[in-house]
Order: C-alpha cells, then structure tokens, then sequence
C-alpha cells in the first residue's frame, strides 16, 4: 500500500496560524479585560491587616493593624496606603477580635474613611481601646453588624463573602479563639481568614465545614503561634500559599520555628510581611499572582 503524504499548501498554513494567532490574542485581551480581585496583606509590623479590593470595585479591611505610645498602624501605614491606591471609602471593615494588635490602628482609619458597616464577634471584651472603637462606631453612625458563622455578606455579586466563625454561642472564654474567620471567594480562588484562632477553634471549623474551608490562600492563624497550624487543620485547608502577618522582632516569638516546618512539609509557598514586607495578591478568579513590597516595616512588637 502506497503512503501519500500530504502536504499542506503555505498559503493555507498562514491562514491557520494567522488564526491561531487572532485566537490567543482575543484570549490574552480577554484575559486583561477580566477583573481581578487584589488582597493586599499589609505590612503594619506586629499585628494583622488586610485589604480586599473587590472585582466590582468594592472595599473591605480585615483588622486594622497595632497601635502603642511610639506607633499607630492605623495613621502611620493604613491610612496613607489606601490613600495612595485612591481609596475614598470603605465598604465593610471586618474586626477579627479585640485585641490590641488588630483594632490598635482602627480609630484613625475610621476617622479618615467613611465606613459603611463594621462587622464583629461582640465577644464582650474589656479593654479600654475597645471600649472607645465601640463608642466611635456608634457616633460615626456606622452599621453594626454581630458576625457569625454561616452569615453571608452581600457586597459584591462576583464574590462570595462566608462568615465561618465564631459559632453562635462563642464557645470559648478567650477572644483569640473566638475570632470572626471569614472565607472569600473569587470563582476558583478563595482566601481564608483567621484572626488569632487556635487549635480549638481550628478543630470546631474542621467539624463544621471541613473540605468547605479549602483555600488557595490561608492568612496564617495567630500570627504563626505554636498554639495554631495544626495538621489537621493544613489538611483541611489545603492551601498553596500561607501569609504570615508578623513582625520583625517580635517579643512573642511568631513565628513558631516548627509551625514554620510544618507548613513546608505541606509544601506550603510562605510569606511573611517581616521578611517579605506588604505581600499583595492578584487573580482573575481562575490564576493570581504574588508580589513583594519593598516597603518592610521594623517593628518594636509591642503588642500581640
Ligand atoms: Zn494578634
């Protein structure tokens, strides 16, 4: 039997790559034109903050980062942050818990932002700073929103917005544990964030939701705390990136040198806003990227 080879004319291969080339390029421009989400994890020093730019647009913060006599997170490094991204409004500020290194920076932010809700544990907490952030919300006007678990927020229809915790009845007496951990999702990529949560909380999320806390991007429980990270809890959540809000020097230790490993044996990619300064994370809603800032903070970690 005779094998002819057919050979196809050039002309007409031109076409078929010129058409391959229209089609990758109608792809990439599409590509461009898809909106993306940004969560910037902002390096505040010792303590948690974070920014969501919503794909419509919308904004949220997570924490507010430290504030102490020498330093305040809120005036120093939120605020002029989100002024240089052209920030003019803040749509839902979620407080994790009333520690000191999450709320310290709040009341300047909510002085120099209008703020449409805040959403928060109401674990009830005395502490003085929290105590004057509660009045300042109810004088600005501000919703108050009690968060919990299984609560949506309707912000944005290209996103899912998941309150996981605390649970109704907030089990613990601790406010770490019973920190508000919110889940937020953009078509296949969804972040997770934990507040200070420790193996307890950890467990009770494992119970309630299990593969329902899988995330691509994990905001590391308690600062990297030895306390937090457990393999069951990795496990559940399956991420491929970790950030680690901490900061350089701190006096608490974070983060726990084997928290660190373990993270590693997941084959975790980490970040850490000490070594790493603000780490910022883009997607489309089907791929993200990381970036690096330059603009590491030095902290003196007076607060946990
Ligand atoms: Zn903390």
């Amino acid at each position: 039997m005779e094998i002819k080879k057919t050979k196809m004319p050039f002309h007409k291969l031109k076409t078929a790559f010129l058409s391959i080339f229209i089609f990758i390029a109608a792809l990439v421009s599409l590509a461009a034109q898809r909106p993306t989400m940004t969560v910037h994890f902002i390096d505040v020093g010792q303590g948690d903050c974070s920014l969501i730019q919503t794909p419509s647009g919308k904004t949220i913060l997570i924490d507010g980062g430290p504030e102490d006599p020498y330093y305040d997170a809120g005036k120093e490094r939120v605020v002029p942050y989100l002024a240089a991204l052209g920030v003019k409004k803040i749509d839902a500020v979620f407080i994790s818990h009333a520690h000191r290194d999450h709320i310290g920076g709040l009341p300047a932010i909510l002085s120099s932002f209008p703020v449409d809700k805040v959403y928060d544990s109401g674990y009830v907490y005395p502490s003085p700073i929290y105590e004057k952030l509660l009045k300042q919300i109810n004088t600005a006007k501000i919703t108050y929103v009690i968060a919990r678990a299984g609560m949506k927020v309707e912000l944005d229809p290209l996103i899912e917005i998941k309150v996981l915790a605390p649970p109704k009845n907030l089990p613990w007496d601790d406010p770490n544990n019973n920190s508000v951990v919110v889940q937020i999702k953009y078509k296949d990529i969804a972040f997770l964030f934990t507040g200070d949560i420790e193996a307890d909380a950890e467990d009770s999320l494992i119970r309630q939701y299990r593969y329902g806390l899988e995330s691509q991007i994990l905001k590391v429980p308690h600062h990297g705390s030895k306390t937090s990270s457990t393999d069951d809890f990795l496990d559940a959540v399956n991420p491929e990136v970790a950030v680690i809000q901490v900061g350089r020097g701190n006096r608490f230790g974070h983060p726990n040198a084997n928290v660190l490993r373990r993270y590693k044996d997941f084959g975790v990619r980490l970040y850490r806003n000490d070594t790493d300064g603000t780490v910022i994370i883009e997607t489309d809603g089907k791929v993200y990227e990381v970036r690096k800032g330059a603009d590491t903070y030095s902290s003196s970690g007076k607060t946990n």
